[in-house]
Formats: C-alpha cells, structure tokens, sequence
C-alpha cells in the first residue's frame, strides 16, 4: 500500500500525465524549477535558525542570511536549476529568498512566543480505523505556545496569499491538523499558520471538526479515485512551463520547438548576427513573462524586467 502525501495527491489533480510519469512509471528527474530551489534554502535557513534558538543562542539576522547564501552556493548548479521566466535570472530568485529570511527574521524576532516541538517534522498517520489510508508529510515548524495548545507554521515563498476560502480549503495543513491531534490528544486547539515570506504577510486559521471531517473524506475519495484509475490524461495548464516532464510530454513538443527556435535567435541577436526572420525584442520577452509591455510602451527599449518575486515557491517538502 503506498503511503500518501499532499504533493502526490495535489500532482494527480494537476495533471494525471505528470502522476504517471512521477508516481507510476516512477522517471526520476533531478532538475528543480528555481522557485523550488529557492524555496528549499529559504526553509533550510529558518530551520537553522530555530536549532540555533533552541540551543539558546538566537542568531543575528546576518548569520541566518549567511547560512542562507551559503547553502545556496553549495547546492546550486547551473545546468540543474531550471529558470522559467526570461529576463530573469538566478541572483534575482536568490535576493528574494534573502528579503523572505530577512522579513521573517523581522515579524518573528526574538522566537520566544512558543516552544518549538519539531523542525521538518515528519508525521504519518492513517485517515481511516484500518489503517488503509496512510498519510505522511512534514511540518515546517510544529510549536507549542501554551499547554494544549499546538501550531503548525508553514512557510511560503511565493508571490501571492491565497483567499481566504482558498485557504479554508486547503488540504495540506487539514492534514497536519489531523496528524497534530493524532500524536498529542491533549491538543485543545490546533493553529495553522501560513507565513507568506516575500510579501510579509501571515494568516492564522483553525479547522472545525466538520471541516476536518469533509476533508478526511475528500481524501480518501481521491485517493480511490487515483487507485482505480487505468487512464492518465495530459491537463495543461500555465504550470506546464514548471513540468519535470515537460520534455517527453505529446502536449509540448510544438511550444518546445518554438522556445528553442526563439532561444537560439535571441542568442544569434546577442552575438550579432540577428537573422531576420526570428527577431527577440523586449516585446516578445515581455510576453514570455507572463506580463505586457514594459512600463512605457513596447518601444521602451530592451531594459531587464524588474526582479519580482516567483511565481510558485517550494510547493511541498521534498520528500513528499
Ligand atoms: S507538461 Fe503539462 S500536460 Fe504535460 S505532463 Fe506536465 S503538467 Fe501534464
């Protein structure tokens, strides 16, 4: 019986083809979109700093950030940190990831608000009395800042926080709602904490009983739905730019053609040698961004986008 997690379970829902490849024919792929990238040394660093506080030495908020580089530069490889976005590149996505340390350094300073129970806390536990259903996933920072009383802070690294009925909804920290009540029946309320890095931003929410019960049950559905499925269907989507398996997917061979078409004629104008069928101006980078034309018209000229956060940051531990 496999052992869920939310990351598997959010990947049949995004695109069933992804699943397969991932989970079915198991295609392994060692290649990280840099917002993931970012968003692994980003929660490195905050573990670091909480091991540091539980050792009774908080850090300076350079160290943290130093710890933070550090990582980056030990773990960074060009040809395996794959930049999606044109016009932006890795130093970008790495001072972003300093200012999410910074801010949470700031909102958080000086970490005594709750004793920290664990860091990347693994937990696994089963959605039914059978022990059918298993779930498995990791906490960022699992606290307590009273007796009974249990959070679950989870960090984002991304450029957007989600409403407030998206949140609700979201199935990830129900679960580690449930997974935190399993392991410490003294639990009289159990917070979930999203801290939203880059926009320093913060939500703090709680789970009903009916809530946690609607989601049990969804989960479980879908996980029946994901064992009885025979057909793995391609869903394409904006997120297919981020795919691991975007090169041996049937949907993307035409938008593959085209980039590369585009990649190599921009290398060509770079070079000078433009070819006069291909152009790569500013608007046609600009498109690629996702945005429209640069502030003063299309014509503005060939200026690099400013740095904005990511689009996406680390969508769930790696392990999942
Ligand atoms: S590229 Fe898109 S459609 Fe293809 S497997 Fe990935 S997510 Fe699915």
């Amino acid at each position: 019986m496999p052992v869920w997690s939310h990351s598997r379970l959010g990947s049949f829902e995004k695109c069933p083809l992804a699943y397969r490849y991932r989970y079915v024919d198991r295609i392994k792929r060692d290649i990280f979109g840099v917002e993931a990238f970012m968003g692994n040394r980003v929660h490195e660093a905050l573990e670091f700093l909480y091991q540091e506080v539980g050792k009774k030495r908080v850090p300076k908020v350079d160290a943290v950030v130093a710890h933070y580089h550090a990582r980056w530069a030990a773990e960074y490889r060009a040809d395996k940190v794959r930049i999606v976005r044109r016009g932006l590149h890795a130093d970008d996505y790495r001072a972003t990831g300093e200012e999410c340390v910074r801010h949470y350094y700031a909102e958080e300073t000086p970490f005594d608000q709750a004793e920290t129970l664990g860091l990347e806390a693994k937990f696994q536990f089963a959605l039914d009395p059978n022990g059918r259903y298993a779930v498995m996933g990791f906490i960022d920072r699992l606290a307590r800042p009273a007796p009974g009383i249990y959070e679950v802070h989870d960090y984002k690294t991304g450029a957007s926080v989600p409403r407030e009925s998206d949140l609700r909804s979201d199935r990830q920290l129900s679960l580690y709602q449930m997974a935190v009540r399993e392991r410490y029946p003294d639990a009289t309320e159990v917070r979930l904490v999203w801290h939203y890095l880059a926009l320093r931003e913060r939500r703090v929410m709680s789970r009903t009983e009916a809530e946690l019960e609607a989601h049990r049950k969804q989960a479980i559905r879908l996980i029946d739905t994901i064992e009885a499925a025979r057909d793995y269907p391609a869903r394409e989507s904006a997120l297919c730019r981020w795919c691991e398996y975007r090169d041996i997917c049937p949907t993307q061979q035409g938008a593959l053609l085209i980039e590369r078409a585009e990649a190599e004629a921009a290398e060509k104008a770079m070079r000078g040698d433009r070819p006069t069928d291909a152009p790569a101006g500013p608007a046609t980078q600009m498109s690629l961004l996702g945005g429209g034309a640069p502030a003063g018209g299309a014509s503005a000229g060939p200026t690099r986008p400013r740095p904005v956060p990511p689009p996406r940051g680390r969508p769930s531990h790696p392990a999942e």
